[in-house]
């Protein structure tokens, strides 16, 4: 069994707008942290949107516009503890 590899020194920069920032269980396991659940702060029809980097869903679409920035949080780090989806590497 081979030795995990060191963390990345920094992760990625956060977007414009990003509140919280949750690591995906692949991530963790990869030991990567670019693979994570964005948080935006800014507000849309949907409520609070978030975007999973390692499977690349966006859930904005499944909150209601009455929830809250707290409940979106909690989604988001619910979806990162579940998510054990790899990002689709760049040039295929
Ligand atoms: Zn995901």
């Amino acid at each position: 069994m081979s030795q995990p590899t060191a963390w990345a020194e920094s992760p990625a920069a956060w977007p414009e707008g990003t509140v919280a920032r949750y690591l995906t269980r692949a991530g963790e396991a990869l030991r990567d942290p670019s693979i994570t659940v964005d948080v935006s702060g800014v507000k849309g029809p949907y409520g609070y949107p978030y975007w999973c980097r390692g499977c690349m869903s966006k859930a904005s679409a499944c909150l209601s516009a009455s929830f809250s920035l707290d409940t979106a949080r909690e989604r988001a780090h619910q979806h990162a503890e579940a998510c054990r989806a790899l990002p689709r590497p760049e040039g295929t």
